[in-house]
């Protein structure tokens, strides 16, 4: 049965109990590890899963919240002794500023680093971005402050789908990438620049026609009240399942 593990479901200002967003996409014996923002090192093996067996790494910004521990993560996949390749997955601006944050660090003089594949998709709508035996992913630009993707995951073996909208403001695209499929996890730092309230992301839920909505990517730090309140307010507006996503918590997509 396919899963989506929180691994952390806060946004840019982390705290003890929600780190900053970034998610693990399972199905059979796959897997992908969407974003890289602080510590994957030790949230992943909290989670149950093995450093070193993650293949693919899909990064869907480069804001720091979502990638600054990619360094710490691929310099410790070293030192635990990975040889095997490990495959990035982004937008064209992303990977290369993830290119020069790595060259920061004169990562290409490691001795024997294991081999690094970077994979740039276009910023169009529902670009195939990688399929396995276990899933289906693509990619849409969605509506943030730097080049942004959103994306859909179809499980092959579950015949199931999740959509993620990422940072991002209400927009069609994450309606188009949500549509007809299971569930959506989206955004809900806020409604602004480049974010989104609970109650638009139930907007977008319903107009897709989920049956169910996690919000993700809020300020923990606001207290049980008020998480509580911006839950009941996407209620309001989406008639499906409403969940706030937790660090740890495992969705299943069945
Ligand atoms: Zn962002």
């Amino acid at each position: 049965m396919g899963e989506i593990v929180v691994l952390g479901s806060g946004s840019a200002v982390p705290d003890e109990h929600h780190a900053h967003t970034h998610l693990f996409v399972r199905e059979g014996e796959q897997g992908l590890l969407i974003d890289c923002g602080s510590n994957p090192v030790l949230h992943l093996p909290k989670a149950g899963i093995e450093i070193n067996s993650i293949t693919d790494i899909l990064f869907t910004h480069f804001h720091p919240d979502h990638i600054s521990g990619a360094p710490l993560l691929l310099m410790d996949m070293w030192l635990l002794g990975r040889s095997t390749p490990l495959h990035l997955y982004g937008l064209k601006h992303t990977l290369d500023c993830l290119e020069t944050l790595l060259d920061l660090y004169n990562w290409k003089a490691w001795p024997d680093f294991y081999p690094v594949h970077f994979h740039r998709f276009p910023d169009e709508p529902l670009t195939p971005v990688l399929e396995n035996d276990g899933f289906r992913v693509f990619a849409s630009p969605v509506k943030h402050m730097v080049p942004t993707a959103g994306v859909r995951i179809e499980f092959l073996l579950s015949q199931k789908s999740a959509a993620y909208s990422c940072d991002t403001e209400p927009c069609p695209q994450v309606v188009q990438l949500a549509s007809g499929a299971d569930l959506l996890i989206h955004e809900s730092a806020g409604e602004g620049v480049g974010h989104s309230s609970a109650e638009q992301a139930a907007e977008i839920a319903s107009e897709a026609g989920v049956q169910r909505l996690y919000l993700i990517h809020y300020d923990g730090r606001a207290g049980k009240a008020v998480l509580d309140a911006m839950a009941d307010s996407a209620r309001a507006a989406f008639h499906g399942e409403v969940h706030l996503a937790e660090d740890f918590m495992v969705i299943s997509v069945g």
